[in-house]
């Protein structure tokens, strides 16, 4: 595409940021829209993300998606947020707008819009829910299921006083009921687990994935790994054998960009069966 001098501009900060996909996924809408605008991979260290920031609010950035290690320095910066980010400490898309800064959060809003996809709109009512972690991910994981009318939600973590905390800092935003603990409960919990959710970064990247046997499951239970790279996790992959239904983390990843590419360039995307299939070539390493 060719840009004109007026042309859209945003990107994703983070450190690292080659791994990140969000330059493809969005490259994809901006292509498939035929928009005047790009979103550029923006490598910036911790020390000068404020700094980072400031420049590019200058330089006329619509805004930029936030990956490791800056999604609380992002919320942390900004002059208001939305309720996802209030209740993550975390951002995960911030919009420069004149000379303020708006924090959100769309990785509640990702995981919901996917599981609704995957299992329906009535799919997590009355569900009992039990999530891995403590962590922006797992958060973001208590609001959708706590949206979707999840009956009981358990955020189980390896650092049992991150979950305790979470669970405190979580309470009000959800109605379903919420509980913390360590990976001890598993067991007990496992038989009357419907969805399990790993919002540990544990699988990703050849680490392995959290050792729960999963054959305490019910034979309809799902297990749904946030983890997409690479895209059938460990977890996964056991619970692929044990014959149970499997979501893995690229639909919440593709989900979560919507409201970012629809803020930054005014047009809401749609999640097409071309846009996976190009995304599993990049984690495939074919492209
Ligand atoms: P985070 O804030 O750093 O939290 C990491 C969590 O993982 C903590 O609960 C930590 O436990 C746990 N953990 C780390 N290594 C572990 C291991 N080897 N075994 C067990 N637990 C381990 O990370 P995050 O931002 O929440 O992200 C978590 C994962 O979700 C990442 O893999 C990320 O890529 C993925 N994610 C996916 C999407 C998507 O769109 N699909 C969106 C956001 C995040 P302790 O507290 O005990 O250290």
């Amino acid at each position: 595409m060719r840009l004109s001098g007026a042309a859209r501009i945003a990107g994703v900060i983070g450190w690292p940021v080659a791994h990140s996909l969000s330059p493809m996924l969005h490259g994809f809408w901006l292509c498939e829209h035929r928009i005047d605008g790009a979103y550029i991979p923006l490598p910036v260290r911790a020390h000068v993300f404020s700094t980072a920031l400031r420049g590019l609010r200058e330089a006329g950035f619509a805004g930029v998606n936030v990956t490791v290690p800056h999604k609380e320095a992002a919320f942390a910066l900004a002059h208001r947020g939305d309720g996802a980010a209030g209740s993550a400490g975390a951002a995960n898309l911030l919009l420069f707008q004149g000379n303020e800064i708006e924090a959100r959060n769309t990785d509640a809003e990702g995981l919901a819009g996917n599981l609704v996809v995957e299992l329906g709109t009535e799919g997590l009512r009355e569900a009992h829910v039990t999530i891995l972690g403590a962590g922006g991910a797992a958060r973001a994981a208590v609001l959708a299921c706590g949206h979707l009318h999840a009956a009981r939600i358990h955020l189980l973590n390896r650092t049992v006083a991150r979950a305790q905390a979470a669970a405190a800092a979580l309470a009000r935003g959800v109605r379903s009921q919420l509980d913390s603990g360590s990976w001890d409960e598993w067991p007990s919990l496992a038989p009357t687990t419907t969805l399990l959710i790993n919002a540990t970064r544990g699988g990703m990247s050849g680490s392995p994935s959290p050792d729960l046997p999963l054959d305490l499951l019910p034979t309809n239970a799902v297990v749904c790994d946030l983890v997409y790279r690479p895209l059938e996790t460990p977890l996964l992959a056991r619970a692929r054998t044990l014959g149970l239904r499997t979501v893995d983390g690229l639909g919440m990843l593709m989900h979560q960009a919507v409201p970012a590419f629809e803020a930054f360039y005014g047009i809401r995307p749609k999640i097409t069966p071309a846009l996976r299939l190009e995304l599993e070539k990049v984690l495939r390493g074919e492209t």
